[in-house]
């Protein structure tokens, strides 16, 4: 006997016996014939006891059954045109293997709409409703993609501490910790450590990892623990992973649109392939756009959430914000030759809001140096990292990408909390 999902049953013949493990979604007893409907992490199957053709022991396990209880169905398989799948099983045995207290933390079957708090609150049971499960089957598709595209294109992936002993790109927003007798941090980024690979020689890297703000902002766009889709690569430009970032958006939503369908069903979604090359607006041309609503920004200044969203109406798709002013951003950025106070850096923007940020890295270490003391860092904090541009650095380039803005984007979800099994904010620490 054939251990199948509850999606598996239209594939079984008719008369075939099977075996269903899984959850009571729901009983409805009509006297002399029982539906029960077992969950499980595909579907649902409905199990129909007759009281002519079903022992009165086994009517009597089912009625005794509370929602959510879990179960294991051994049964036949016949055709039912009108059962949820178009086949109930007939059962010949069922076991309880665990009895579920009453009432619920929230209604698995979706009929009452548990709000957000109250969904992460009891995130083991939200994830039972189609709505949570379809959101972390795409987004395992999603990173699956990430994985299979940057594979594919040669990078090799890396994992880099999470416990380290300085700031990324100095400022404040860093979560410290207490190492034995030292101070440490939890990295806002793999950005040194990547760039440290490249001295080792790797050519091209990625990592798909954890990373830390401190900030207290309480948007919803930010979290406080994010996953990020990091690349470093070398021999090449800015341009040149601009390529490799819209490439990668772009294979990202094909994929998903292939393996994920029924799942982007249950959330209503249709995905439209963004098409590369996506737009390329400069920093000047952004702020043309948002001063007509902001006339107050000034060159240099960062964009705000409202500059976002006027250039996002404005443009509609996937595109990019290249030439920033060079001290808009972090100090490894690297000036274009000419224009010192343009650096060669770009953001890649969904309409709603940022997905990633990178730039070509400055690869000479006086240059370096330089930069990191017009901060207002200290360089000596940073020897680990300035130690490797001094013997043979090459040039190299590399981006960040929010993995849940980016599934939060692709699914029209509205707050990023809803990506994310477990979210850390300012406001949640458990579970
Ligand atoms: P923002 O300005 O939107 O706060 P950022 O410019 O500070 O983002 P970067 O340091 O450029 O973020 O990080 C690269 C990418 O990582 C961002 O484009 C975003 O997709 C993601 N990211 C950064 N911080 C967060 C966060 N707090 N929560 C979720 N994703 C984040
Ligand atoms: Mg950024």
């Amino acid at each position: 006997m054939k251990r199948l999902y509850t999606t598996d049953i239209r594939d079984a013949d008719e008369g075939e016996e099977v075996a269903l493990r899984g959850w009571v979604h729901e009983i409805r007893d009509l006297g002399g014939i029982l539906f029960l409907l077992l969950r499980d992490r595909e579907g649902i199957a409905q199990i129909t006891l007759v009281k002519k053709k079903t022992s009165e022991e086994l009517m009597n396990t089912v009625r005794g059954l509370s929602r959510e209880s879990v179960i294991w169905v051994k049964g036949k398989v016949k055709q039912e045109d009108k059962a949820p799948m178009g086949y109930e099983v007939i059962p010949q045995d069922i076991v309880v293997l665990n009895i579920a207290e009453s009432p619920l933390p929230l209604d698995p079957t979706e009929k009452v709409r548990a709000d957000l708090d109250t969904r992460l609150d009891a995130r083991f049971m939200d994830t039972r409703t189609r709505r949570g499960m379809a959101i972390f089957r795409i987004r395992h598709h999603m990173l699956q993609a990430t994985r299979e595209f940057l594979s594919e294109e040669g990078f090799i992936e890396i994992t880099t501490p999470k416990i380290v002993a300085s700031a990324t790109e100095g400022g404040t927003a860093l979560f410290p910790l207490s190492y034995f007798d030292k101070e440490a941090f939890l990295n806002q980024s793999p950005q040194l450590f990547k760039q440290l690979m490249m001295a080792g020689g790797f050519e091209k890297v990625f990592e798909i990892g954890p990373i830390f703000r401190a900030e207290e902002h309480d948007t919803r766009r930010h979290l406080n623990e994010a996953t990020s889709i990091d690349i470093e690569q070398s021999f090449v430009d800015h341009n040149d992973v601009m390529e490799v970032l819209e490439r990668l958006v772009s294979h990202v939503y094909e994929r998903v649109a292939q393996d994920a369908q029924r799942w982007l069903d249950v959330l209503g979604v249709k995905l439209t392939v963004p098409e590369v090359p996506f737009q390329r607006l400069t920093y000047d041309e952004a702020l043309d756009i948002a001063s007509k609503v902001e006339p107050e920004l000034c060159w240099g200044d960062d964009l705000t959430t409202q500059s976002e969203k006027t250039i996002g109406a404005e443009v509609g798709e996937h595109y990019f914000i290249v030439d920033w002013p060079t001290d808009a951003k972090p100090y490894y950025a690297m000036p274009h030759e000419h224009k010192p106070e343009i650096s060669k850096s770009f953001d890649l923007m969904h309409p709603r809001m940022e997905l990633a940020s990178g730039t070509q890295r400055i690869h000479q270490h006086a240059l370096l140096k330089e930069r990191i003391a017009s901060k207002g860092l200290e360089p000596e904090s940073f020897e680990f990292y300035l130690r490797a541009f001094r013997y043979g650095m090459p040039p190299h380039a590399g981006w960040g990408l929010g993995a849940e803005r980016l599934l939060m984007t692709m699914l029209e979800l509205d707050n990023i909390r809803e990506c994310v099994l477990f979210p850390r904010d300012r406001r949640r620490l458990s579970p």
